[in-house]
């Protein structure tokens, strides 16, 4: 049954280690996922942005692909499925379709209308038991067309935001989605650190975590992060092992070109990466 991002992320908060966001996109990607993250006793997020809902025929699908794969991969470790980056009525739409966890994206509104409308959500989301993730101070980079410009969060903003009762706290501290440009700055610890000086037992969550360096990350993590997204990174995976195995012409010879062994590569190199994630993170283990 999947369960609401809260517990396993006060868990992290408190053991000092952070439960990854791995983003879905197809049947492949959510199966190599879930099974790592059962191999490992690790607890998970599974990411849904507005565009892979679309993608996979809508939230009621996705849902229901889920919640299918736990039964049959007889899944124990907690699994939360999130909105990723939601708008506004996402954010419902998910939520009446039966997600356990849903991000309400107002970074792009004055902090007074991201208020108004992130305190709607808390008020609507409690009452069905799914926790919320905001955000404050646009993150970096391009995903689904939205192209932020990789802010660095006011500290007194991301107060006012978790005392509304968010369950976790996306705050731009110089990540952004994708690939991290050569001249990139590095993250921002000074601000992080003082968000968690004011934010107290809130979760933090880092957005765009490919490419941040390891001992970044970790820094990050003793600093409060307790769930780090990752998404780029097993795009980047898959597509590696599918080119591998077309060069190679193995798709030419035999049966090769059953989508079931197509595929193997890419589902198997999404496994391997998000094992070295989880093993990073330190969820393993966990659960
Ligand atoms: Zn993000």
């Amino acid at each position: 049954m999947l369960v609401s991002a809260k517990e396993m992320l006060t868990k992290a908060k408190q053991g000092k280690y952070a439960v990854g966001q791995f983003n879905i996109n197809n049947l492949e990607w959510t199966k190599a996922i879930l099974q790592t993250a059962q191999e490992n006793n690790s607890p998970v997020i599974l990411g849904v942005s507005e565009g892979a809902g679309k993608y996979m025929c809508g939230y009621n699908t996705v849902v229901g692909m889920v919640n299918g794969m736990l039964e049959t991969l007889k899944i124990t470790v907690p699994v939360a499925l999130h909105l990723d980056h939601g708008s506004y009525e996402g954010a419902y739409a998910a939520m009446d379709a039966g997600f356990s966890s849903v991000m309400f994206d107002g970074s792009h509104y004055p902090i007074d209308e991201n208020i108004e409308k992130t305190k709607q959500i808390i008020k609507d989301a409690s009452a069905k038991g799914v926790s919320v993730e905001a955000e404050v101070g646009a993150i970096g980079g391009e995903e689904d067309g939205v192209v932020g410009g990789g802010e660095v969060a006011d500290p007194q903003e991301c107060k006012m935001i978790a005392d509304l009762g968010v369950t976790m706290l996306a705050a731009g501290i110089g990540n952004i989605h994708g690939k991290y440009p050569e001249n990139w700055k590095g993250l921002n610890f000074d601000v992080l650190a003082k968000i968690q000086e004011l934010t107290g037992e809130m979760p933090l969550v880092l957005h765009g975590g490919t490419g941040i360096p390891e001992d970044m990350i970790k820094k990050a993590i003793s600093l409060g992060v307790s769930k780090i997204n990752v998404n780029t990174e097993c795009q980047l995976s898959f597509a590696a092992a599918t080119r591998a195995y077309i060069e190679a012409c193995k798709d030419l010879s035999g049966k090769g070109f059953d989508p079931r062994k197509l595929l193997n590569p890419g589902f198997e190199a999404i496994k391997k990466t998000v094992k070295e994630k989880m093993e990073l993170f330190g969820s393993i283990g966990k659960a």
